[in-house]
């Protein structure tokens, strides 16, 4: 068994924009490095956002906001605009405005990862190899890691990066869970939503950017009939506009705040704005650089704080909506067609044409049925790592090798992404990077997090 067991400097678990970056980051530093990196997708570069293969999926930022470089925030709009000037992407014509301020489909953003990959690999003495399986088990010894895959491959690696992304969520009573998921329609998948009678009601649980992409769908699809959707808060994700600069006043102010002191601030400076005549997303934009410090100082208490009480509203405003998605969403709801309630799903009821749900409405105690002819879930992500099912969360809580990070949302890690076993331990061979790291920094999953971990994390790598 030993010989058959693959040797590497780095092993990268996950092979989405966090693990694809990281390689690029690796293979840009001098040296000569073995990295592997495990995915069970056919491509590297494209995890879950960035297998979108319908046009309308877009990311929720323009090509100014997603360069993947750190060091050149116009890494994207040089990549795009000699895509677009060789024929890609036709349909861009459509929207009169600089490449810069175009949102780009997902798909594409996975080609230009995928392309950023293949450059750094022409130019380096280190080399990046994609083994597909899913990473089933992880041991650590004093020298190395050792990985088994789904296929019962092990490989072994001086050091380990879990890049393993998000987790669906089943924020479902547990014993529905997987007939919630055996019910529901994908909401990225506009081919089965062909199935759907066109004029029937739809019903979707949850109403941030994944509803937004499944109205998307509906509406490629065909459906025409009411889409009725229910979230806790009834919140729908703002629509992102090009807000002008603003002054960036918590880089002034390094004093600790209280989540509620924040939100005070944050209102301040955006009523501020709008009597100046200027959009509210400018001040608002300007927290986002701050957010992982300003998490990172806040006590337990705080932190419990700003999720129950800022998250609904930091989610719907600070998550925005692509503006062609959010348009669309704006004219079914004028038009009547799709609505909105603060309820929260308390159960699927078996049998029956179509689907029934049972729903509790925000500030009622009674249970209502509510039925369509098809149900999209899209209620968003689990960060418990003790709620996921699959087989090497499991086992890494199981073999102590990591603890759950702040509030239960990730893992713990240090500030370099060295994660803490059960005892507080950091660890020299075992790193993670991306949404795992939720906890720690509160906004971990976005391009640009990524991005800027990316870097920070191979330059740590490299160090040892
Ligand atoms: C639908 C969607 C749209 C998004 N849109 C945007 C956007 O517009 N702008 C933005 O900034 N961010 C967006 N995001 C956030 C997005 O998650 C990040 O930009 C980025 O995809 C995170 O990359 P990741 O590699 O960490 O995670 P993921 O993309 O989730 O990739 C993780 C990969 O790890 C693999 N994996 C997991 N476990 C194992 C295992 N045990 N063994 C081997 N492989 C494993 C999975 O197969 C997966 O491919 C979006 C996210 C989603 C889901």
């Amino acid at each position: 068994m030993t010989e058959t067991i693959r040797n590497a400097d780095v092993l990268i678990i996950g092979g989405g924009l966090s693990g694809t970056m990281l390689a690029v980051q690796l293979l840009r530093l001098p040296g000569q490095r073995r990295i592997l990196v495990i995915e069970p997708r056919a491509e590297l570069g494209r995890g879950e956002a960035y297998s979108a293969v319908e046009l309308g999926h877009t990311l929720n930022g323009n090509a100014a906001r997603m360069s993947v470089d750190p060091d050149n925030a116009d890494d994207l709009t040089e990549w795009l605009t000699d895509y677009i000037g060789a024929g890609g992407w036709p349909e861009s014509a459509e929207q009169p405005v600089p490449v810069s301020e175009l949102f780009p489909p997902r798909g594409l953003f996975g080609v230009y990862a995928q392309q950023r990959l293949a450059e750094a690999k022409a130019l380096s003495a280190s080399t990046v190899e994609h083994v597909r399986g899913e990473v089933v088990d992880l041991q650590v010894s004093a020298d190395s890691t050792l990985l088994t895959l789904d296929n019962g491959q092990q490989l072994r690696g001086a050091r380990a990066v879990l890049a393993t992304g998000m987790f669906p969520a089943a924020r479902t009573p547990q014993t529905e869970s997987s007939g919630l998921n055996a019910a529901a329609v994908d909401p990225w998948d506009v081919q089965a939503m062909t199935q759907i009678d066109a004029q029937a009601p739809v019903l979707i649980i949850g109403s941030g950017l994944t509803m937004v992409d499944a109205v998307v769908s509906l509406e490629q699809a065909g459906h025409r009939g009411p889409i009725e959707i229910f979230s806790r808060h009834g919140l729908l994700p703002h629509a992102r506009r090009q807000p002008p600069s603003w002054e960036d006043f918590l880089a002034a102010d390094h004093s600790l705040r209280s989540p509620l002191q924040l939100l005070r601030e944050v209102r301040r400076q955006c009523r501020l704005a709008l009597a100046q005549g200027i959009d509210w997303q400018a001040p608002l934009d300007t927290v986002r650089a701050h957010i992982g410090r300003l998490w990172s100082q806040a006590s337990e208490r705080e932190k419990r704080q700003f999720v129950r009480h800022v998250r609904p509203w930091w989610e719907s405003h600070h998550h925005r909506s692509p503006p062609l998605s959010a348009q669309l969403v704006a004219r079914l709801r004028e038009e009547g067609r799709l609505r909105i309630r603060a309820a929260s799903f308390k159960g699927l009821e078996p049998g029956g044409e179509g689907v029934t749900i049972r729903l509790r409405a925000r500030g009622e105690q009674v249970i209502r049925q509510v039925s369509g002819a098809a149900l999209i879930n899209s209620s968003g992500i689990e960060y418990d790592w003790r709620r996921v099912a699959r087989p090497l969360p499991r086992q890494l809580l199981e073999r102590g090798l990591i603890q759950p990070g702040p509030l239960a949302l990730g893992i713990a890690a240090d500030a370099s992404g060295a994660v803490l076993d059960a005892e507080g331990n950091v660890s020299q061979r075992l790193f993670a990077m991306g949404p795992p790291l939720r906890g720690m920094w509160w906004e971990s999953t976005a391009v640009t997090d990524v991005a800027i971990q990316a870097k920070a994390l191979a330059a740590k790598l490299t160090q040892f």
